[in-house]
């Protein structure tokens, strides 16, 4: 099965002119350069300017001040934009082939064990990088900065510089970070500056979590992947909104990566568990029913069926929605046609998810 995925990859990849290679630039074969034609999405008449806000890209320079190589794709699953010496053309053959006009670069943090010189000096490289490339580029690309989340006053710090003279919109964070959960006061210093800033937070999650689950989570099927990704988000966005740190922080944007895990799909079972239990509650926190909460964050489509998409929008509503394809890993070939397919969606949804809502969010322009 997932060989005949990835030869069917390969093939429709080859047919837009791409060639999969590995995810290290020593891999890199020499590929061909024949550009497909650039899709343009067209909804009511209406060309509309397309934004991917979950696209991966590393900077090789911060992976070698780590020492390790970059959380990548293994062979055969794409190939990885880093910002030096990587072709170009591919990426944005990738992003032609796909419609996608607009794609907002994140870093998967791999730096949240490191101390905190080496930190401050991975994320300066990585936010520097990123920001030279994005102003190179900025009809294509846009990106989340980083920062060293594990020094939640140093993050800060970070943010406040990626904003205010970097020319970002907002950073990408992990689940978790080094074990501690999102909603530990700790990182409150950085919530407070990401709400003051107007920062949108893209949370990525890590997959493997705490050792007892990750130890229930080997064996065949990548599960680590498959249910632990969406599982850590579910688990993040839980107890930021348990724990009252969306009531601390009522204006932070906080974006999640593949629809937001599981959670939006049983959000209302978190509605009844203090109902239910309420010995097992503090009084009072959350303010609200979680279902609210959710509908106050932003998530992306990568939920792989209109059947999906249709209920993750009637969960936390269609203009809270926005493209996510998680390039170079080839979880979706087609993103523009998930949301265009989804007939439970109106054209003025589709204009949102497709584009409007992360172009508004981020600031962005329309083409
Ligand atoms: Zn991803």
């Amino acid at each position: 099965m997932q060989t005949d995925r990835r030869r069917f990859l390969k093939d429709a990849a080859r047919a837009a002119g791409l060639v999969f290679v590995g995810c290290s630039l020593a891999d890199a074969v020499p590929r061909q350069r024949t550009r497909a034609a650039r899709r343009t999405v067209v909804v009511k008449g209406r060309r509309i300017t397309t934004v991917d806000v979950h696209a991966h890209c590393a900077v090789p320079a911060a992976n070698d001040l780590l020492r390790r190589r970059p959380p990548a794709p293994t062979a055969d699953q794409g190939s990885l934009l880093a910002l030096e010496g990587q072709p170009l053309a591919d990426r944005l053959a990738a992003m032609d082939a796909q419609g996608i006009d607009i794609a907002v670069l994140s870093i998967n943090p791999n730096w949240y064990d490191a101390d905190r010189d080496l930190a401050a000096k991975v994320i300066s490289v990585q936010n520097e990088a990123l920001a030279a490339f994005c102003a190179a580029h900025a009809d294509r690309f846009a990106a989340f900065a980083s920062v060293a989340l594990q020094f939640p006053d140093l993050a800060a710090e970070q943010l406040a510089l990626a904003m205010t003279k970097m020319g970002f919109r907002g950073a990408a964070i992990g689940g978790s970070v080094a074990g501690a959960e999102l909603a530990n006061p700790k990182f409150h210093p950085f919530w407070e500056k990401a709400e003051a800033l107007g920062a949108v937070v893209f949370i990525h999650p890590q997959g493997t979590g705490s050792a007892p689950l990750a130890d229930r989570l080997r064996g065949n099927g990548l599960l680590s992947n498959v249910i632990g990704n969406p599982l850590e988000t579910t688990i993040a966005l839980s107890h930021l909104i348990f724990e009252g740190t969306l009531d601390r922080f009522p204006g932070l944007k906080i974006c999640a990566a593949h629809g937001g895990g599981y959670l939006p799909s049983y959000v209302s079972r978190s509605d009844h568990g203090c109902r239910t239990f309420p010995t097992q509650c503090t009084p009072g926190v959350p303010k609200l029913p979680p279902t609210e909460y959710v509908k106050r964050m932003y998530f992306d489509s990568l939920v792989f069926t209109p059947e999906g998409l249709r209920h993750l929008a009637a969960e936390v509503g269609a203009d809270h929605i926005v493209i996510g394809t998680d390039y170079p890993y080839p979880w979706v070939d087609t993103p523009v046609d998930h949301v265009l397919a989804t007939g439970a969606l109106s054209d003025a949804d589709r204009e949102a998810i497709l584009g409007g809502t992360a172009r508004r969010l981020l600031g962005l322009k329309q083409a």
